[in-house]
């Protein structure tokens, strides 16, 4: 797509540090990364959000984003790894070409995700919305 700064990494148009790329993927580091070794996993084919890239392409990120984090363990010495994917605007995406982070974790590296738990007031409360959600999924994804 023209004017998206990820379809123009793929194109070669911008440089990047390409990680792995075959048919339906493209991984490369972020420029400005959590921890040094931070990689980006895109679909070759450009989608705004993760709900619409078929199939195939979403489980090739998944799977090759798991591996890249395998590989930041092994290349890095790092302890784990985060998967992180944000779509939409207020959830963090600030590129809307979707893209799977992949954050090398260590035990002392400082980094928190700012994680809080709500409660639900009661269990029906909680009942009627996963009630709301499983009706919603009957509807088909669209950019
Ligand atoms: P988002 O906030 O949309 O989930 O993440 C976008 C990510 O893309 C950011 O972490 C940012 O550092 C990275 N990014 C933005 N522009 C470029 C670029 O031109 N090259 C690379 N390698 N990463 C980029
Ligand atoms: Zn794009």
């Amino acid at each position: 797509m023209k004017d998206c700064i990820f379809c123009k990494i793929i194109a070669g148009e911008i440089p990047s540090w390409k990680i792995y790329e075959d048919d339906l993927v493209y991984a490369f580091m972020d420029i400005g990364p959590i921890n040094f070794g931070h990689t980006l996993v895109i679909p070759k084919e450009h989608h705004t959000s993760t709900a619409t890239i078929p199939e195939a392409t979403a489980g090739r990120m998944f799977r090759v984003g798991a591996r890249i984090g395998v590989a930041q363990k092994r290349a890095l010495d790092a302890d784990a790894f985060n998967l992180h994917l944000a779509d939409g605007t207020c959830a963090g995406q600030v590129v809307m070409h979707a893209h799977l982070h992949v954050v090398p974790r260590n035990a002392d590296d400082t980094f928190h995700w700012n994680w809080r738990q709500l409660k639900y007031d009661t269990p029906e409360v909680a009942g009627e919305l996963a009630e709301k959600l499983r009706n919603a999924l009957k509807l088909e994804p669209q950019d």
